[in-house]
């Protein structure tokens, strides 16, 4: 399988702002307390949280989340330190998760403090804008992509309902009957490119873990090897997460899985071996996207509006970024690759559960929960 991918959007020279190296610390250097709260020294760093097994297990916050995280606004509700949720999660609008992790944790989180593994799509956006494309994945994938901009996706939900057997064991499927009974979403005629032969699609995006791995897989092996002699269409993944912390008390099979059993399958059945672009943590540019986001978040709701004459965001970087996960391979991998000023905190919520760091992807701090890791963090900062 090859791998690629774009970078989302490319960064200015304005933003690629050399920062200087964090000081070298230990674990014992958490004892510290600062005394003096200077105030410019305030929005010098910002936090990423991973939401699954960090804040929320399922919809259950975790590791006293929600008391963690009012410690990053101000008296009266306002962000004061510059934070956002970077999760390889995903499955609805980045809308949408905001208003349900602000009922969950108590907090006014805004839309543009959720970056999903499928946030990324949108740098596809010029590629395939008006191209009849398939979205699979738990939720409303369709709407997800639509919210992009993207006019002419259909899920897979509603494609496979306009061929007759494409399934042949959809009818012991309870969900799936439900489902059949439904008229699709969309009207083939509003969607340009549309055909019943499978071969109109022009590309397919995995937003999400795929909630029937039996059918996806076996249309996905349609839609890819669709056009005899020629070039499989893109496929794209939104992350790979082997495994994740969700509900149950051990880890869940991720989209990661699924990208494995399709690629094993595809591969057994075609002689050209799949190819696939993943997006999501621990990817690079998903890092610098954060930081990025960040500094918009400094500008425009920590600091007021602080944009120079120019129209440009303020030069000064950031001397800390702190990553807080659970998966040493998405997370702590992620911000290790990305560099200073990242500094990641591995929590022993979800997917790790060690005393001891993680051998392959040490963070730089491990810590039992959430709250730990934003006390330690606003700590050092001298912002408690
Ligand atoms: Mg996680």
């Amino acid at each position: 399988m090859r791998y690629g991918y774009q970078p989302p959007f490319q960064l200015s020279k304005l933003l690629l702002v050399p920062t200087a190296p964090l000081p070298p610390f230990s674990l014992s250097s958490s004892l510290h307390f600062c005394s003096i709260s200077p105030h410019h020294q305030r929005s010098s760093f910002g936090i990423a949280f991973d939401i699954d097994g960090v804040v929320l297990r399922g919809r259950i916050p975790i590791g006293n989340s929600p008391t963690a995280l009012k410690r990053l606004y101000n008296d009266s509700g306002n962000l004061k330190i510059p934070f956002l949720f970077l999760t390889n999660g995903g499955g609805i609008p980045e809308s949408r998760r905001a208003f349900e992790l602000s009922e969950l944790l108590g907090v006014k989180i805004l839309p543009s403090q959720v970056l999903q593994g499928h946030s990324s799509f949108r740098s596809l956006l010029e590629r395939f804008e008006n191209d009849f494309i398939v979205a699979t994945g738990r939720g409303e994938p369709a709407e997800v992509m639509s919210e992009y901009g993207f006019k002419n996706v259909i899920s897979m939900e509603d494609y496979v309902s306009y061929f007759d057997n494409i399934d042949p064991v959809a009818h012991y499927k309870g969900w799936s009957r439900k489902v059949a009974s439904k008229k699709p979403t969309y009207s083939t005629k509003s969607i340009q490119g549309f055909d019943d032969s499978l071969s109109g699609v022009k590309a397919a995006f995995v937003i999400s873990d795929p909630v029937d791995w039996g059918r996806d897989i076996q249309v996905l092996c349609d839609i890819l090897s669709s056009k005899e002699n020629e070039h499989q269409p893109p496929l794209y993944f939104a992350a790979d997460d082997l495994q994740y912390q969700a509900a149950f008390p051990s880890k869940r099979l991720g989209i990661g899985a699924f990208r494995i059993a399709l690629e094993s399958v595809f591969n057994r059945i075609h002689s050209k071996p799949l190819e696939c672009t993943v997006f999501g943590k621990p990817k690079l540019f998903v890092f610098r996207n954060a930081e990025v986001i960040l500094r918009h978040l400094r500008a425009f709701s920590c600091d007021g509006d602080v944009t120079r004459e120019d129209g440009h965001l303020p030069l000064y970087g950031f001397k800390a970024l702190y990553m807080i996960g659970d998966n040493p391979s998405v997370d702590i991998k992620g911000a290790s690759q990305a560099g200073s000023p990242w500094f990641s905190i591995l929590t022993r919520t979800g997917v790790f559960r060690q005393r001891e760091n993680h051998a392959e992807y040490p963070a730089d701090l491990v810590v039992d929960t959430v709250e730990q890791a934003v006390e330690y963090i606003l700590e050092r900062e001298c912002a408690s």
